[in-house]
């Protein structure tokens, strides 16, 4: 197995440690499940992960914060052994972020049953026509009848389909671009709130367009003040952009302990890939380029757990090195696997798919690198 020595780094404390030895043996006798059919699997997995009390992590109480590095520790951890579990996991913190940060006592119910497993949480930002450029954001909000009426159309929603309350965003007009929108806690009983498609990626998991025709909320629905709304979700990627990179560690972590076992009892020329020098350089740049990436990540988790209120810079820093980085080394990985590294089935195979996603959602890797530049112009 590949070195794990950086849990012995002073960005830790006893209790992180702790906490991964456990989920260690948890993910150990409970993952990977049986993904035949995602949606199912996916629900499964989040009455699992509430069960067992990893759920907890996912959300923080009034007065608290949401503790980056266990939230980090356990995206890296679980995506060692079970691609959704970790999307499971990581969909209830990010969908519920809004509600952690700002949430009232009202909408911190929703947040306790999705802590427990009882909700499934989803996060909805992404519009046909807005991506990367949230200001475009099209979905409105009019006020009405004491409350709001949502109309739009939101695409590739993770958990779309299978969650019980929807984080929204959608423009309030209280000024143009981003500072006219607003975010909204919207159940998914709410009446003309459809589910038009499901998504297939290479990598399946929950992912739907959802349509919101006249959806009626209260104004008890509003996540914040209105207008905020763009400011919120961005405090909220700011957390969740440095678990992104903590995900792709984990698959890079995979990748490696594979590659180790793989090079060390496969021969070539009578002699085993390990003791090949040029294999051996590759598994040094795996090695470094893993090092490097958690070094970024856990430096961004530290730093927001040690109170600073932004780490733009930082996440994006993380964010965007631990993915590329994740994909040179299952790359590199799928390789040294010859044939057998392309071939349905194999744990390269599965992970060369599951990481390429993690460069584009969240902001793509482009969008990071503007980010770290408007921060050192500035
Ligand atoms: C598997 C998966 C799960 C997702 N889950 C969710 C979810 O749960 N909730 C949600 O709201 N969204 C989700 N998304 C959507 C995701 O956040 C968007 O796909 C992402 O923000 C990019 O937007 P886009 O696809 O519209 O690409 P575009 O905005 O069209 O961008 C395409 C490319 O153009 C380039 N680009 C764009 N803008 C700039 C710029 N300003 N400067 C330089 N280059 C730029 C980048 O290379 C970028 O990759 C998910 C996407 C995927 C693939």
């Amino acid at each position: 197995m590949a070195d794990r020595s950086y849990l012995d780094w002073p960005f830790f404390e006893p209790r992180h440690r702790e906490l991964a030895a456990s989920l260690e043996a948890w993910c150990k006798a409970n993952l990977p499940v049986d993904h035949a059919d995602v949606n199912a699997a996916c629900v499964s997995l989040v009455r699992m992960l509430g069960k067992s009390g990893w759920l907890r992590h996912s959300g923080a109480d009034a007065g608290e914060t949401l503790d980056v590095r266990t939230l980090c520790l356990i995206r890296e951890t679980m995506a060692g052994y079970d691609g959704l579990a970790e999307f499971a996991f990581a969909m209830q913190g990010l969908g519920m972020g809004a509600v952690s940060l700002f949430g009232t006592p009202e909408q911190r119910l929703w947040l306790e049953k999705t802590r427990s497993g009882a909700a499934i949480a989803a996060f909805a930002l992404t519009e046909p026509e807005a991506g990367s450029d949230v200001a475009a954001i099209a979905t409105t909000a009019t006020p009405a009848l004491g409350g709001y009426v949502l109309k739009g159309e939101k695409t590739y929603i993770s958990n779309g389909g299978i969650a019980d309350i929807y984080l929204v965003l959608a423009r309030t007009g209280e000024a143009p671009g981003a500072k006219g929108l607003s975010a909204f806690l919207v159940p998914a009983t709410s009446p003309g709130l459809e589910i038009v498609q499901s998504i297939d990626v290479i990598a399946p998991h929950p992912l739907a367009l959802i349509r919101f025709t006249d959806v009626a909320v209260p104004r008890a629905a509003l996540v914040g003040k209105p207008g905020d709304g763009f400011k919120i979700c961005m405090s909220v990627l700011d957390i969740f952009r440095s678990t992104v990179g903590a995900a792709a560690l984990g698959f890079a972590r995979r990748a490696l302990d594979e590659t180790l076992r793989r090079v060390k009892a496969r021969k070539a020329a009578g002699t085993p890939l390990a003791e090949l020098q040029m294999v051996q350089g590759h598994i040094a740049d795996m090695a470094l380029e893993i090092d490097a990436a958690a070094l970024l990540v856990y430096r961004a988790a530290w730093k927001k757990d040690s109170g600073a209120a932004r780490i733009s810079r930082e996440a994006a820093m993380a964010k965007l090195f631990a993915t590329e980085a994740a994909g040179r080394t299952i790359d590199m990985a799928v390789q040294l696997h010859g044939g057998d590294g392309v071939r349905s089935g194999m744990v390269v195979e599965r992970l060369y798919r599951e990481i390429r996603a993690l460069r584009i959602y969240e902001g793509a890797s482009d969008v990071q690198r503007l980010i770290i530049a408007r921060s050192e112009l500035s």
